[in-house]
């Protein structure tokens, strides 16, 4: 009897008898980190990001900032350290491969800013990441995103074309590079995001005392 995927409604039969998913289904997983995640985009990302580059302007001596810079700093360091150690599993040093990367091209600060934004998007739309799972690695592909060095040219042969190829992270450095940023970034981000909640709410209860009082006048 050949199994079906275990995502409701998919309906394929699995890509193996050891796979509880479909093709399709175990592709998601590995790229999205759950069979049901989409990619967050950057569309999406870009108002939680607005968010924390204004608490960041409200607030330009905060001492915040430098350490959760020092955090990513530390991160790299340590990706320098063991890229090249053999004593490093191959996926923690393909995970050290990416921070890199993302460190040779981008500021401290845009990482942390994105990786905080990602912490206010969760708390905002929970339903938005499938698993604790999927978060991390959403979270690391975003960070990912702000380098560059993920795409090159290759050489078509059949067209005699250079074309543009995507390289995918692999969802295993994918998951020790979200684990990092989690740790590094998590307790400051969930922190800011019930700031902006608990602001939310004082503008609408004075908005709501406003509207009271005007009722009540004279
Ligand atoms: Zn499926």
């Amino acid at each position: 009897m050949t199994r079906i995927c275990k995502v409701l409604d998919c309906g394929a039969p699995a890509a193996s008898r050891y796979s509880p998913h479909c093709h399709r289904h175990k592709s998601v997983l590995r790229r999205q980190g759950d069979p049901d995640q989409t990619a967050i985009r950057v569309t999406e990302l870009a108002p939680f990001v607005r968010l924390v580059r204004r608490r960041v302007a409200r607030n330009p001596d905060s001492p915040l900032w430098e350490h959760l810079e020092g955090r990513w700093r530390g991160i790299a360091e340590e990706a320098r350290a063991g890229a090249f150690s053999a004593v490093w599993s191959r996926h923690e040093r393909a995970a050290a491969a990416e921070v890199m990367n993302i460190d040779a091209d981008c500021p401290a600060r845009e990482i942390v800013v994105v990786a905080l934004a990602m912490f206010i998007l969760w708390r905002e739309r929970p339903a938005r990441l499938r698993s604790d799972r999927a978060f991390r690695l959403q979270l690391a592909r975003r960070v990912r995103a702000l380098s560059g060095r993920h795409s090159g040219l290759r050489y078509d042969h059949q067209t005699g074309t250079q074309k543009r190829v995507y390289r995918e992270m692999t969802p295993k450095a994918g998951a020790i590079l979200g684990h990092k940023l989690a740790l590094a970034f998590g307790g400051a981000g969930l922190q800011l995001a019930m700031l902006e909640e608990r602001e939310r709410e004082r503008a609408r209860q004075t908005a709501e005392d406003i509207n009271q009082a005007i009722k009540e006048l004279k």
